[in-house]
């Protein structure tokens, strides 16, 4: 499952009722938990993306679907390959040189400057023009570019807004007009060589950083080379020509006008980029249960996970460490597994058939499910329904979540009849996008089931070890999800596609500079009825100047209630480094406030 767009569940009860007859073969926890066991185990160095590891596991379900005597339904056999981007680095030649009125001065990378891991690889010397945060703003009737003439310059902006932007919006926050991917495309667009972003002026207490290479996401490629300078370099090139970088920031701040210039021909700058993107080929592994037609039924779940761990664990001080990924998601990979192993002797007899389907990619961005719908390997409008397991092993108190129940018109009943003998307490929700693999789906018009036991402290953490799975549970709801997969195979009214209005995704954070400033706590995924539980508070943090420990559950900060995540990105995007803030937190259900000073983030 993907960190980035958790969704809570809206909460609709199903209704579970008398009994009915359930198959003969049922699924074994035994069997079940050691391929949970065997997935997750340190040779598959948590399934990483271009790890020997991940093409292990992709070996272990082959072998799997073969003594099953089920079909490739891949491009190369089983296998559906496809291209990721595992991650991008400086190469050698990255420099930076300035000419100015004292001489020709040669910048150092990390030091002095630092390309952004989105910046385009390419040679640009060229003068340099001043255009303030970089923004054109109708909505404020602001442009930084108005009259100035960028065309193959280097652009010099400040991160940011002008302060009166935000003042213009109920919320006091940061408009979309701060993101640097945003000033990036508008300094493309305005037909820029180059895009120089620097500091400028600085809170209480910050220092003038440069950002680490590849903290900042943003797309592959932005289209325009694009480097953060320290503010002293900055500095100069304001002094040589007679202004003050600190007055003119000022002079926009207090003015919303725009102050952008030329800086003299004799300023040239000559920058050099040198990324490498970082690539791996990953396959999808599919194999086909024949029926008496050609209509299918999809049981999937995403086999990859997070391999040492990378920008997505909530472990960041044991990065480095194999994330055997337990739960998230050698337990729908073993889920599948074992549903191959229930309908296989079903050869030839169901009346659709069966595509089991084990996506790469989904970590980095359902890129495994969206390679399948883009390049299907079996007829889309065939495909009745998709049936998604991601993280179905930490079954707890009986609760489980369907996710995309009002995506077909039949789910609702053939729940219904499903559960009858399923001891589970469901919380289903009717909407089909969420941050797993069914999303690729629902988004080409095929209904979705997907189910999930829940999140919980030790996802997408080290700690995530197979021992931790509950397998007798697992199995009990692989039964039932045998029986729905069977009613979906057999019935001769297959559910017909319906759209649930979702609530709007989560804005992106696209771009950077989004996440607002330093705080200090790793966010627990277990369940907390209101609030944001600490699973750690890392040292040194402002959280942990304040007093604040693990296991404290946050529900204010400033004058912003805190019920979940979102609501704490949010209030924290809305806040800049150096504020005091109040924060409540509970400890042992007892109320505790401090004040915490927001840091900026290294
Ligand atoms: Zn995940």
């Amino acid at each position: 499952m993907l960190t980035r767009v958790q969704r809570p569940f809206a909460v609709l009860t199903l209704a579970a009722a008398a009994l009915a007859a359930s198959s003969t073969q049922q699924a074994d926890p035994n069997r079940y938990v050691n391929d949970v066991k065997e997935l997750a185990s340190p040779e598959m160095e948590g399934r990483g993306a271009g790890t020997k590891g991940l093409t292990r596991a992709e070996h272990l379900l082959e072998k799997r679907y073969k003594e099953l005597h089920l079909d490739p339904a891949g491009v190369n056999g089983y296998e559906q390959p496809f291209r990721v981007i595992t991650g991008a680095r400086l190469k050698s030649d990255n420099a930076f040189s300035v000419m100015a009125p004292s001489g020709k001065r040669e910048l150092k990378v990390h030091e002095d400057f630092v390309p952004f891991s989105f910046s385009s690889s390419s040679r640009v010397s060229a003068p340099i023009v001043f255009a303030g945060y970089g923004a054109t703003a109708d909505e404020f009737h602001y442009d930084d570019y108005a009259g100035l003439d960028v065309k193959g310059k280097i652009v010099l902006v400040l991160r940011y807004e002008p302060a009166g932007f935000s003042g213009k919006n109920a919320h006091h926050e940061l408009t979309q007009h701060s993101q640097l991917i945003t000033k990036a495309i508008n300094a493309r667009n305005h037909g820029a060589k180059a895009l120089i972003v620097a500091n400028g002026k600085l809170n209480e207490g910050e220092e003038d950083l440069l950002t680490r290479f590849g903290s900042v996401s943003g797309p592959e490629n932005v289209g325009i080379v694009m480097v953060q300078v320290k503010n002293a370099v900055v500095d100069a090139w304001f002094q040589a020509a007679g202004k003050s970088l600190k007055e003119v920031q000022e002079q926009i701040n207090a003015s919303t006008n725009p102050a952008s210039f030329a800086f003299p021909d004799s300023l040239p700058v000559s920058l050099n980029v040198d990324i490498e993107t970082t690539r791996a080929t990953v396959d999808n592994v599919l194999a086909w249960l024949p029926g008496q037609t050609d209509e299918y039924l999809i049981i999937g779940a995403h086999y990859d996970h997070l391999g040492r761990g990378n920008v997505d664990s909530l472990a960041p001080s044991q990065i480095g460490q194999v994330h055997p990924g337990a739960d998230d998601n050698a337990s729908g990979t073993a889920g599948v597994l074992e549903l191959a192993r229930l309908l296989a002797p079903e050869r030839g007899k169901l009346k659709r058939s069966v595509l089991f389907m084990d996506f790469a990619g989904e970590e980095l961005g359902l890129l495994g499910s969206a390679e399948w719908v883009k390049q299907p390997t079996r007829p889309l409008d065939k495909a009745v329904a998709m049936i998604n397991m991601d993280m179905i092993g930490r079954i707890k108190d009986d609760k489980v979540y369907i996710g995309g129940v009002g995506t077909g018109s039949t789910f609702k009943s053939v729940l219904d009849q499903a559960e009858k003998e399923a001891p589970f307490k469901f919380e289903a929700s009717p909407g089909g996008y969420s941050s797993s693999d069914h999303t690729s789906f629902v988004a080409k018009k095929i209904p979705v089931l997907f189910f999930f036991s829940g999140l919980h402290s030790d996802y997408h953490k080290p700690s995530d070890t197979w021992d931790k799975i509950n397998g007798p549970s697992a199995a009990r709801l692989l039964d039932m999800i045998e029986n729905v997969a069977v009613q979906l195979a057999n019935t001769d009214q297959p559910p017909t596609f319906q759209v649930v209005a979702e609530e709007k995704p989560l804005g992106g954070i696209s771009g950077g500079g989004g996440y607002g400033p330093y705080f200090g706590s790793v966010p627990d995924f277990g369940q907390v009825e209101n609030g944001v539980k600490f699973s750690e508070v890392r040292p040194n943090s402002p959280a942990a100047k304040a007093g604040f420990k693990a296991g404290d559950i946050l529900v204010q900060f400033g004058d912003k209630p805190i019920k979940n995540l979102y609501d704490f990105t949010d209030a924290l995007r809305r806040s800049k480094v150096g504020d005091v803030v109040e924060v409540k937190v509970l400890r042992d259900g007892q109320p505790l406030t401090a004040s915490v000073k927001l840091e900026q983030r290294k």
